[in-house]
């Protein structure tokens, strides 16, 4: 029975396919295909519902139904049964409609005779497109075999609707893709920029979804399998060396889906019922992707997020389509991916004019590069990689964390407006480039950028730094695919120096662990990462790495004046073991007949709240001290800088935070100490402003932000600031935010 109506699947795809041969117009095409379906199931009514915007589905063809509700009736998302088919993108599957819980007919129709009913949604990876409605008057309920044919119809149709084949009159028949969307994601680097659509892992476009011959399409789809082991196994060998063992947990996974008999058996049935091999993956990958949205276990979910990935290699063998589509890069580029790492950022380069991801953290290291190249950068923009199509015009907004895809011309004209407000303060931020961060009652703070990247260097001159006040030098490592060489690393630190030009850059010694890990470093399953093994914490246990950074900083100094910053510090000894490790590395240096700076600084990074109470001796020994806003705030508030949940719950501007940073302020003016402050509040103009006020004199930053707060700056009284702050603070409030803000009249 069941072998007899695959043969009838296939014969009405068959005729689907013959009747999409013939040129026709999109509303024609449909009024067809709902005859078709109609004749070869034997039922009365076949309708198809679209969506003419997210909220609402409009009847675009029906037989059976009266042809006047066509284009007339419509739903509202969960309304009636197709409205709920629609919402869930579950079918409905009944004999007696008009006892379905919701169940509303609508009287234009003339449906209210019908008692069957079965609804299908029309769905594109997740995507929603429409419903497809089946109905008839003899009480019965659809088999399996009928429901799974209509399953397999309205995939054809998902693929059919999405190549524009029904584009017509009417809002509902306009090809996908071409509505302005809207997407509320999260800021992860300010700025504004309009563009145009790249997208980091082009769709693959099935264009024939229908086969001719199964067998041909079984053969196909067993040998993009094997091709997909294949490769599969050989990452496999490669992680097993590098002992990496997330990746290896992650590629067993696949292994595991990319030998399912499940997975391979439902595509063979697909086949079988006479869908093409990629329509077949496609079909799977839609049922996975409608699983994810409704599952909330984190596992489940990243097994479906695995299988999504290993259906999209399987589509690029399949259709040959690679990330090498041939479609030029557009001259305004705007970066569309699900995620993206360093590395590949770094490729792109500062010619994405900017990014924006599906997922993505603001601590991350991409978020890392994005603020170094100064990219405007939104994260948890969701389903824009379903949504946008390569070329499209986009506009990011990263201070407020939106997109406008495709936007309209009121969106387009209001956008224009903010990015001329913008290049106007880019202006004037450049005429008082070359004037110092002196407030109005005479106190100079000194302004410097944060870098990490060769890239960076340009900025040093354009922004108006000072120097170079934190250098991450992680982002080297982080950025390759094996450890640099010594003499690499000496001879980019020295260009470092060289592009300076005698301004002063402070190195910062590797940062890793915690969120940074190295691809070629076996990772350590730690049950709190951000607590864990890093920084000077693997610089003192693994003493190699650290030694040949030290050696290769020296060596780049050739002599001249050189600084070096310790992160992660927490308690004295470390500061001290670390400066151990540093007078060997000179030792050995002056043994080897390398010149070894005279003027050489060591400092360290104030980033646990630790530090702050250690020993005066420490304070009076070490050469300097930056504090790291952004681990110091994580700790002090025991809120994970990169969980977005708890991120922004703690103001910076909190007394408690202030008072601390205060005890800081004062332990080092005691003891003479040099002190800057190097997190991203370093960065922003009100927080910057309090920090001077409070005392802080050296503030670090991303070179674009130092425009923004040397302007604040000069037209702030400090002094009288820091009146507000302490007011503030004695009337009890929690975050002086606000006074200061109304005090600087923001
Ligand atoms: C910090 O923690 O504030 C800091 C500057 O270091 P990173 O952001 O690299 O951890
Ligand atoms: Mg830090």
């Amino acid at each position: 029975m069941a072998q007899d109506f695959q043969t009838d699947s296939r014969q009405m795809l068959g005729r689907l396919r013959e009747a999409m041969a013939v040129e026709s117009a999109g509303q024609a095409r449909l009024d067809q295909i709902t005859q078709l379906i109609a004749e070869e199931m034997r039922t009365e009514v076949c309708s198809i519902y679209l969506f003419r915007d997210e909220e609402t589905l409009e009847l675009c063809a029906t037989e059976g139904l009266k042809a006047a509700a066509v284009h007339e009736t419509r739903m509202r998302l969960g309304e009636g049964l197709v409205g709920r088919v629609g919402r869930t993108g579950k079918i409905i599957n009944s004999a007696d409609a008009p006892s379905e819980k919701g169940f509303r007919y609508m009287p234009e129709t003339g449906e209210e005779i019908y008692s069957s009913f079965a609804g299908i949604p029309i769905q594109r990876l997740g995507e929603m497109l429409g419903v497809l409605v089946v109905q008839s008057k003899t009480a019965r309920q659809y088999s399996e075999d009928e429901i799974y044919a209509l399953e397999v119809v309205a995939m054809v149709l998902a693929e059919m609707t999405e190549l524009g084949v029904f584009v017509g009159e009417g809002a509902a028949l306009s090809a996908r893709h071409q509505h302005p969307v809207l997407f509320r994601g999260a800021t992860a680097q300010e700025g504004a920029a309009s563009g145009h659509v790249w997208l980091h892992e082009p769709r693959v476009v099935v264009t024939n979804p229908i086969a001719d011959d199964p067998h041909k399409e079984m053969i196909r789809l067993h040998e993009a399998i094997e091709e997909l082991r294949v490769g599969v196994d050989r990452m496999l060998d490669t992680a097993a060396e590098g002992e990496n063992t997330d990746q290896l947990e992650v590629l067993e996974a696949y292994r595991m889906f990319a030998n399912s008999k499940g997975w391979m058996r439902r595509m063979e049935e697909d086949i079988s019922r006479g869908l093409s091999a990629e329509a077949a993956v496609e079909k799977e990958q839609s049922t996975a992707r409608a699983r994810l949205s409704s599952v909330n276990d984190q596992y489940l979910r990243e097994r479906l997020h695995d299988l999504d990935d290993l259906s999209n290699r399987l589509l690029r063998i399949l259709t040959g389509q690679g990330s090498e589509t041939g479609a030029e890069i557009p001259a305004d580029p705007i970066l569309i991916a699900r995620n993206i790492g360093p590395a590949e950022l770094l490729d792109y380069g500062r010619s994405l004019k900017g990014i924006v991801l599906e997922q993505g953290s603001v601590g991350s290291h991409a978020a890392i590069v994005a603020r170094a190249l100064a990219i405007p950068l939104v994260i948890h923009a969701a389903r824009i990689t379903t949504e946008a199509l390569n070329g499209d015009h986009i506009m990011v907004d990263g201070d407020q964390g939106i997109v406008h895809l495709r936007p309209d011309d009121t969106v387009v004209a209001a956008f224009q407006d903010k990015i001329a407000m913008q290049a106007e303060a880019v202006e004037r931020y450049a005429s008082i480039r070359d004037k110092p961060a002196k407030s109005l009652d005479g106190h100079h703070v000194q302004l410097t950028m944060n870098a990490g990247l060769m890239a960076d260097l340009p900025s040093l001159e354009n922004s108006g730094a000072e120097g170079v006040g934190l250098f991450r030098t992680e982002l080297q490592f982080l950025v390759r695919n094996q450890m640099p060489r010594r003499g690499e690393l000496a001879a980019l630190y020295s260009r470092v120096l060289d592009s300076a030009k005698g301004k002063r850059v402070v190195f910062r010694t590797l940062d890793i662990g915690s969120d940074k890990v190295l691809p070629y470093m076996k990772p350590n399953d730690e049950p709190n990462p951000a607590l864990g093994w890093r920084a000077i914490r693997v610089g003192l246990d693994k003493p190699g790495v650290m030694r040949m950074q030290l050696q290769s900083l020296l060596r780049a100094a050739k002599g001249r004046p050189l600084s070096i910053m310790f992160p992660f510090v927490a308690q004295y000894e470390e500061y001290t073991q670390a400066c151990f490790a540093l007078e060997k590395a000179k030792h050995r240096e002056r043994l080897l007949g390398h010149p070894v700076p005279e003027d050489l600084q060591v400092g360290a990074m104030l980033e646990t709240p630790s530090l702050a109470f250690a020993p005066r001796k420490f304070f009076e020994e070490v050469g300097f001290l930056s504090i790291g806003g952004n681990d110091l705030k994580q700790f002090f508030f025991a809120a994970d800088r990169e969980n977005e949940r708890v991120r922004r719950r703690y103001d910076t501007l909190n007394v408690s935070f202030l008072t601390f940073l205060e005890r800081i302020v004062e332990r080092c003016d005691d003891t003479n100490t040099p002190l800057s402050f190097c997190g991203e509040d370093a960065g922003r103009p009100v927080e910057a402003a309090c920090l001077a006020a409070i005392g802080l004199r050296s503030l670090s930053m991303r070179p674009a932000s130092i425009g923004p707060v040397k302007s604040l700056l000069r037209r702030t009284d400090l002094g009288k600031l820091r009146k507000v702050i302490h007011d503030a603070r004695h009337r009890g409030e929690q975050s002086v935010r606000k006074s200061v803000e109304e005090f600087l009249d923001l």
